[in-house]
């Protein structure tokens, strides 16, 4: 007879022989060893380590522009590299569980760092309703809910909404891609959001403009928030 352990690793073979894992990144069959993303990709992410208050070229760039509290991105952008097709699976191609992948990458950075020590509220860039039904889920989601649950904040996506439809924003210059988004959002419920700590999630930070224009929505429309900026990258 078999033992139990042999039975399950055939089973286990079998499986990887009909449904092989494949590397969220390049789409190579991983080893067993190997979890989300293979080792050669895994070591080809850089990852930002900024210390998240001051001096660090995220929040250099917010701060010029907006009141925020804390900013830091989790990776350098590099446009043809690991951290561009993983971020572009997640957003176009239907791979939600990448955003588990940041999550769990990013716990021992954000712990050690406090990132989210008097938090309130996880909240991410808002898509239009009509891009997220496109899309199917907000690109942050999984990766704020993660995030969440690990430090007991809470993601929510009903409190900043955007309420117009944006084009693509990556064939305008910065000036229009300001004047495109400033207008894009409002928030819900901020009498009761009064005095809170939001933490905005995007996935790539470049211009700021985006993010400029949600700091300002809940800034200009809750009374005494806070907000922190949390990006998944930065282009440098
Ligand atoms: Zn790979």
């Amino acid at each position: 007879m078999f033992p139990i352990k042999i039975i399950k690793r055939g089973y286990k073979d079998m499986l990887n022989i009909l449904y092989p894992r494949l590397c969220l990144s390049c789409d190579e069959v991983l080893h067993e060893d190997e979890k989300e993303i293979c080792h050669q990709c895994l070591s080809s992410l850089q990852l930002s380590r900024f210390d998240y208050t001051q001096n660090n070229p995220v929040y250099n760039r917010l701060s010029a522009i907006v009141n925020i509290e804390r900013a830091t991105a989790l990776f350098l952008f590099d446009k043809a590299g690991v951290i561009q097709k993983l971020i572009h699976k997640l957003k176009y191609e239907n791979h939600p569980e990448i955003g588990a992948f940041f999550a769990k990458t990013s716990i021992k950075y954000l712990q050690e760092n406090r990132f989210f020590n008097d938090v309130d509220y996880i909240i991410p860039v808002p898509l239009h309703p009509k891009k997220q039904r496109q899309r199917g889920y907000n690109q942050m989601s999984v990766f704020g809910e993660n995030l969440g649950n690990y430090f007991s904040v809470p993601y929510t996506e009903k409190i900043l909404l955007r309420q117009i439809y944006t084009e693509s924003q990556t064939q305008k210059n910065a000036l229009e891609r300001r004047d495109n988004v400033r207008q894009a959002f409002d928030v819900v419920g901020a009498e009761l959001c009064a005095g809170k700590h939001f933490v905005i999630i995007d996935d790539v930070i470049t211009t700021g403009a985006t993010i400029e224009a949600c700091v300002e929505t809940i800034l200009k429309k809750i009374p005494q928030a806070k907000v922190s900026v949390l990006a998944l990258a930065v282009v440098l």
